[in-house]
């Protein structure tokens, strides 16, 4: 069964197989299901951190 990650931009689920990046941020890995929103999410990640 494929791990699910969650991309912290759009909040979408995807197999983490298939995801872009990861991303490293403050120690944590992010991934995203697109190139635009890793990008994003690159720009300004702080927007996108779990509150
Ligand atoms: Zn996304």
């Amino acid at each position: 069964m494929p791990e699910k990650v969650n991309d912290p931009v759009c909040g979408m689920q995807i197999d983490k197989e298939k995801a872009k990046g990861p991303v490293d941020h403050m120690g944590k890995l992010f991934y995203f299901c697109s190139e635009s929103c890793q990008r994003k999410f690159e720009k300004e990640p702080m927007k996108y951190m779990e509150k």
